[in-house]
């Protein structure tokens, strides 16, 4: 009687220590589904068919939360900074920073943290070259349509990795398909991060040729302009008018006087934690 008294004692004690851990330590979850590059896709769909967040609600939850919420660096500065969403990947992602190597200009790449543990040595290569690294969260899901909880998750599982493979946790975000609203603004920002949006959209997502993708940047672009292009995509996606573009946009640019720097530079804040 005694002994199956005992027995329950330590069967209960067990099960209280089970669930003890599994609420201090949650497992991490997004992070350790089994990887297959070929099937790689963006979790909250193709940019093609998913991007259409508004330029004028980008403004307003700029205005409404200027420390935290940029769309663009100060106006009067001849400087600007090329960002590059949604990589890295072993085919254009290399493309552009053989560009960015040639002209010697660094950039801001807003890298999916999945696609990070697919292509370390990309990363390293950019953080080798100069380049700074932003948070583009874990899978790429559309935020404003996850729980709190799910954002979270993406954010740690993305910190993870860059500072496993960079070295340093960010501090700059950028939201998938620029989709954000005023509750995740505070959650994101609350948690550290600074939340880049962009001024100038090359809209190389629609799988432009180069001179499209180069008119949309040279006829927008000016002083303290955060340019939005994708250095990889979701399956199918063409991304090779932005790649042949890069060089002439860069020539250009630097023609007229334009500065090249990342985004902390632009605007004068560290970019890790
Ligand atoms: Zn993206």
């Amino acid at each position: 009687m005694r002994r199956s008294y005992l027995l329950g004692l330590i069967a209960l004690f067990l099960v209280g220590v089970f669930f003890a851990w599994s609420y201090l330590f949650p497992s991490s979850d997004i992070a350790k589904k089994p990887l297959a590059p070929d099937r790689f896709d963006l979790a909250g769909g193709p940019e093609k068919k998913e991007r259409g967040f508004p330029q004028r609600e980008i403004i307003d939850l700029a205005s409404e939360y200027p420390k935290v919420f940029f769309r663009q660096g100060p106006p009067k500065v001849k400087k600007v900074a090329l960002t590059f969403d949604d990589g890295p990947d072993n085919n254009y992602t290399v493309k552009i920073l053989d560009v960015l190597k040639k002209h010697k200009v660094p950039a801001t790449f807003f890298v999916i943290g999945k696609r990070c543990e697919l292509y370390p040595s990309v990363v390293q290569r950019m953080v080798k070259e100069g380049h700074i690294l932003g948070s583009h969260t874990w899978s790429h899901p559309n935020i404003i349509k996850l729980s709190d909880r799910k954002v979270i998750e993406e954010l740690n599982a993305a910190e993870r990795i860059i500072k496993r493979q960079a070295g340093y946790v960010p501090v700059l975000f950028r939201s998938p398909y620029g989709s954000l609203d005023r509750k995740k603004v505070e959650l994101i920002s609350n948690r550290g991060y600074k939340i880049i949006a962009w001024n100038v959209d090359s809209l190389d997502w629609k799988g432009l040729s180069p001179a499209e993708v180069k008119a949309n940047i040279l006829e927008n672009v000016r002083e303290g302009s955060i340019i939005l292009q994708h250095s990889a995509g979701g399956i199918g996606e063409d991304l090779s008018g932005t790649v042949k573009a890069l060089d002439d946009i860069i020539r250009v640019l630097k023609k007229d006087g334009y500065q090249f720097v990342t985004i902390d530079k632009l605007l004068g804040f560290p970019y890790k934690k």
